[in-house]
């Protein structure tokens, strides 16, 4: 099944993306993780999404696209995937469907913005890997590392209050009208995120299996 994860950021796709993929047995790309670690590695593509990023901009479609066009390419997606944070805006969506990419469901996270700005405010990521951790509501099984790979947990630059505000404006105008584009296609299912992880996996579930 070829699935997207769309929502405001914070609302939680990564962590469910993260549960999703184990559940499922498909891979999760993940177009921030990508540019992330692109920039660790100190490539080219990362130099140029930094300013971007840290500012809580949008990378430029032309350099996401590739990124999507090239990961999607490998062997480990032909069985289906999890897209994490893409399509982010209409040309994106549009550059998706005419690389002949099906996408099977659209589960729309909704998360309230008060929610939001206090989830990203709490949130960790591991150095490593790039899974999602929160000091409340998600934490590691031991303080500061990752369950998964013994990873140093870190709080994103882009994580703090004035860029989250600046990425929810973006978010607004870019990003949501991908709702109505996907809706027209039928594809759309909004999911209420709740408080509790394993209480939103259901519902994505549920709306999967409909
Ligand atoms: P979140 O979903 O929490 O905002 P991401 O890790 O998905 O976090 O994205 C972080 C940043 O990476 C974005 O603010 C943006 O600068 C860049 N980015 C990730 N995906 C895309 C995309 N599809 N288009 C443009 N920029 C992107
Ligand atoms: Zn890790």
């Amino acid at each position: 099944m070829n699935i997207i994860m769309l929502g405001a950021p914070g609302a939680g796709k990564g962590t469910q993306a993260a549960v999703l993929c184990e559940k499922l047995n498909i891979p999760t790309i993940s177009t921030g993780n990508i540019i992330r670690e692109a920039l660790k590695n100190g490539t080219e593509m990362g130099q140029k999404a930094k300013s971007y990023m840290d500012e809580g901009k949008l990378v430029p479609d032309e350099v996401v696209i590739g990124i999507v066009k090239e990961r999607l390419a490998q062997d480990d997606c032909q069985n289906g995937f999890i897209l994490d944070g893409f399509p982010r805006t209409i040309p994106q969506a549009e550059a998706l469907d005419a690389m002949g990419v099906v996408i099977d469901k659209v589960i729309n996270l909704e998360v309230e913005e008060e929610l939001i700005i206090n989830r990203m405010s709490g949130r960790r990521v591991c150095e490593k890997c790039g899974r999602p951790y929160h000091i409340e509501t998600l934490k590691p099984r031991v303080e500061g590392i990752c369950d998964d790979c013994q990873g140093a947990l870190v709080q994103r630059k882009d994580d703090h209050i004035d860029t989250v505000k600046a990425r929810l404006e973006v978010y607004h105008k870019e990003t949501e009208p991908l709702k109505d584009y996907y809706a027209a296609q039928g594809k759309l299912t909004e999911v209420v995120g709740q408080n509790d992880v394993k209480a939103t996996t259901d519902r994505i579930m549920k709306a999967l299996e409909a």
